[in-house]
């Protein structure tokens, strides 16, 4: 009898804490993994909590072909398209199952496949900086580079989709998920970019758009995202960070128009690293690596130039992931 009711103890236990971490795990789904020029493939990412069924997306360079690809390759074998709805199933995503865009900054890179998909899409909220949500209203949606399908700007307002003006550093809750999200500007050569911060319950990550070095930039934005995850490493809670390096050391820095390097990113990780404790404090903390650029040029994929370069320098003892597009990454 003792025995039974320890196994079940052990049982209960292991299940309730199994299910406690499983629930606070985010999911990524990758739609483009490139930072230019490859059309098809551009930078966005699908990001849901674990327990939730429905995605936001991070930044909108690719949608549809992104979907279409993530379907053929089986990522998404455990959505059902309800009998009751006149979709396949990229069309159920897309209509469905994604509740917002989050756009860290107006680059076409950014943001081609939400305007492209826009006419067919359903309505959603734009999540971004009101500098961003400026310039999407002023540059695309005018009925000169497209038709206005949101709630402002010139022309008559088809309002499909609602811009959400994020305040900076101020937590939102993203309807129709259990996240919730602060945004952070960040310096991208002359023009504002954005790092979102996502938390469900105690568990948190961040996506970071195009951004330069604090150094290069003469900014102290990173600087200060670096400072507000603190308290997520330190009590273990940091399950991610999404950043770009677009370019390989080989570029110098008044050629990196806002942009990472390999050496320039180990830099800034060891400036969290200062903060968050010391040496040791970032040690199997996953760092997702996007917004590589697609090399017409003869020789070595810059991809595997910068996972090398990155490897050497890793002293940090984090984990560098490299996103394919249509796969899904847990975090
Ligand atoms: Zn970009
Ligand atoms: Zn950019």
């Amino acid at each position: 009898m003792f025995q039974r009711w320890v196994f079940v103890l052990f049982i209960s236990v292991f299940v309730f804490s199994h299910n406690a971490t499983a629930g606070n795990n985010f999911e990524i789904v990758t739609l483009g993994d490139r930072g230019g020029i490859q059309d098809g493939n551009l930078t966005a990412f699908l990001l849901k909590a674990s327990k939730d069924k429905n995605y936001v997306t991070l930044d909108a360079g690719t949608l549809v072909n992104g979907l279409i690809v993530a379907e053929q390759k089986g990522t998404f074998e455990h959505v059902k398209v309800p009998d009751s709805s006149p979709y396949n199933k990229v069309g159920y995503l897309l209509k469905e199952r994604v509740k917002g865009y989050f756009i860290s900054h107006a680059h076409l890179d950014h943001v081609a496949g939400m305007i492209i998909a826009s006419p067919d899409d359903s309505g959603k909220s734009i999540y971004g900086l009101a500098s961003v949500n400026q310039a999407l209203s002023s540059s695309y949606f005018n009925w000169v580079s497209w038709p206005n399908f949101g709630d402002r700007g010139d022309g008559f307002q088809l309002k499909k989709y609602k811009y959400n003006d994020m305040p900076p550093k101020k937590w939102l809750d993203v309807k129709g998920t259990s996240l919730r999200v602060k945004a952070f500007p960040l310096s991208h050569s002359g023009i504002e970019s954005t790092a979102f911060l996502f938390s469900n319950e105690d568990a948190a990550m961040v996506y970071l758009g195009d951004t330069g070095p604090d150094k290069v930039e003469k900014s102290d934005s990173l600087n200060q995202v670096w400072t507000s995850l603190v308290p997520y490493i330190q009590a273990g809670n940091l399950k991610g960070i999404m950043i770009e390096v677009s370019f390989t050391n080989a570029v110098k820095d008044t050629m990196l128009f806002g942009h990472l390097t390999p050496d320039w990113l180990i830099t800034e990780l060891k400036q969290l690293e200062r903060k968050a404790g010391g040496k040791g404090s970032l040690e199997d903390l996953k760092i997702v690596i996007s917004h590589v650029k697609y090399s017409l040029k003869k020789g070595e994929d810059p991809k595997v130039v910068i996972k090398r370069q990155l490897k050497e320098k890793n002293d940090l003892g984090v984990e560098f992931i490299f996103p394919v597009q249509g796969e899904g990454l847990i975090l």
